[in-house]
């Protein structure tokens, strides 16, 4: 294991000094047929690093992660909460420790869902979109975001005109890349085919994926492999169910459920191999033929620590995934 990040003591103002080891224990994965190189772990700061959590908890999980080579941090307009207070914190946190390190940085940001009141704060008009990213770009005090992703598809604007604004973003500077989110298979396959057109390609598809999520693997992984488009999954710890805390809660409720007896048949099946269950769920969504990158989330630096060791822990193999299926073929928790 790495030596700690040098933070200094909680509040301090010290400066940060990244880990010189930090590109050592992490892998890199190319995005589908792009340039790009993503951590097999990124780190999303849906939960835990809004307005209402200490600063200095927020900070030390973030530097801690990119000391690990984390480079992917994946933000969103609303992610708080409040709305908009995750890109405070990640902004605080560049602007006092880690611009110096800007290029080593992948940071997206995402609208789509719910942000400001009326009829121009949702969903995926133009409108909306662009006004988001600036406002995106104005809390973390960037320039320009690495990835900007249409968050869901909106039933109710042709598809030409999101896309159309993922390509405004990219050819105006605000991003270098365009990213769909949460577009099932026919949409993202129409998304792909307009922004190829547009001349603005698809660099990533962001999914929900884990274990006991596996819907991708209904023809949406196929198609980004045809493409040459990334996936990257999100929720790969199934919101946190998927780890030995959470068996252990239900091991002390004495639950009799089949949830419980999925997940502890799992969270054996991962001690038999020397792993936790979180590790073991990341090795299964990392495993060849899986996603490119799984982005995490977490409320301690030891939750990100212990995930990370998952990569250097043995892949699976044939005989393990087969029984990992058999295992998960009871489970219905979805
Ligand atoms: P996970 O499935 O990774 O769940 C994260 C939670 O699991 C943590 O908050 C923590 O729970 C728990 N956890 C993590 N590691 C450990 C560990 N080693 N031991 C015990 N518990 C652990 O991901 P999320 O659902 O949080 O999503 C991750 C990211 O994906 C988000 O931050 C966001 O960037 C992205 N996302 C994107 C969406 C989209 O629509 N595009 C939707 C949802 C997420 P606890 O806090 O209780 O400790």
């Amino acid at each position: 294991m790495m030596e700690k990040t040098d933070i200094g003591k909680e509040g301090d103002a010290m400066n940060y000094q990244a880990n010189s080891a930090r590109y050592e224990s992490m892998s890199y994965r190319r995005s589908g047929k792009s340039g790009v190189l993503l951590p097999a772990i990124s780190l999303g700061l849906w939960k835990n690093f809004g307005g209402e959590v200490p600063f200095e908890q927020s900070r030390k999980m973030v530097l801690r992660a990119f000391d690990l080579g984390i480079t992917h941090f994946d933000l969103a307009n609303n992610y708080g909460p409040p709305y908009g207070s995750a890109e405070e914190t990640f902004g605080h946190i560049l602007k006092k420790d880690l611009l110096p390190y800007r290029d080593e940085l992948l940071v997206s940001t995402k609208a789509g869902y719910d942000m400001w009141p009326g009829p121009y704060g949702n969903w995926g008009s133009k409108k909306y979109l662009i006004a988001s990213l600036d406002q995106s770009l104005k809390r973390m005090g960037l320039d320009y975001v690495d990835i900007f992703y249409s968050h869901r598809p909106d039933p109710h604007t042709p598809l030409e005109e999101t896309m159309g604004a993922l390509d405004y973003a990219v050819r105006s500077g605000k991003a270098l890349y365009a990213g769909i989110s949460n577009y099932r298979h026919e949409e993202a396959k129409e998304a792909i085919s307009i922004l190829k057109r547009l001349g603005t390609p698809c660099l990533i598809h962001q999914p929900r994926y884990s274990m006991i999520d596996r819907w991708i693997e209904d023809k949406l992984l196929d198609l980004l492999n045809e493409e040459g488009v990334g996936s990257i999954a999100f929720s790969p710890l199934g919101r946190g169910r998927l780890t030995n805390k959470y068996v252990q809660k239900l091991e002390a409720e004495e639950s009799q459920s089949s949830d419980f007896r999925v997940l502890s048949g799992l969270s054996n099946f991962a001690g038999n191999r020397g792993q936790t269950l979180s590790q073991l769920a990341l090795s299964w969504v990392l495993r060849e033929g899986g996603v490119t990158s799984a982005i995490i989330g977490a409320s301690h630096i030891s939750q990100i620590e212990e995930n990370v060791q998952a990569l250097s822990q043995p892949p699976l193999t044939t005989e393990e995934l087969t029984e990992l299926d058999s295992i998960l073929s009871h489970s219905h928790i979805g």
